[in-house]
């Protein structure tokens, strides 16, 4: 798999603002928050989507939400709550093929998440 911006970010070949840190995880402010408190938390090893997750990884992902759960306690969203959210490939939105928990906490968050934007009627198409 090739690099994203992200193992940069791991390699601290590019900034970012590093909210936590583990030898198997990484989490940093989304440069463009969608939320009050937006974190991205990252595996350091690099897994392309959420499709390529093998058996042995699933401790590793797993892992993940535990360090969301920290970072939430640590920062003081646990009691209200928060939203975690990994987009799949095209049509779930996702821009950086290095798997991620998005983190969105700060206020209250509607639900669904999106809007649609295009009504497909297969009778009229
Ligand atoms: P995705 O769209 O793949 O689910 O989420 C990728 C996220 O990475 C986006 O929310 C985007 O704002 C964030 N992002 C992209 N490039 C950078 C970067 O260089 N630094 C930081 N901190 N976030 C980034």
């Amino acid at each position: 798999m090739s690099d994203t911006i992200f193992t940069k970010i791991i390699n601290r070949e590019i900034p970012a603002d590093i909210v936590y840190e583990d030898d198997l995880a990484l989490a940093f402010k989304d440069i463009n928050p969608q939320a009050p408190f937006h974190v991205l938390i990252i595996p350091k090893q690099a897994i392309a989507t959420v499709n390529d997750i093998t058996q042995e990884q699933r401790e590793l992902v797993g892992h993940l939400y535990w360090v969301a759960s920290e970072i939430a306690r640590q920062n003081g969203y646990a009691s209200e709550g928060y939203r975690l959210v990994m987009n799949c490939n095209e049509f779930g939105g996702q821009t950086v093929y290095h798997i991620h928990v998005h983190m969105l906490a700060g206020k209250p968050l509607g639900w669904p998440p999106y809007q649609e934007r295009i009504k497909h009627n297969p009778v009229e198409a």
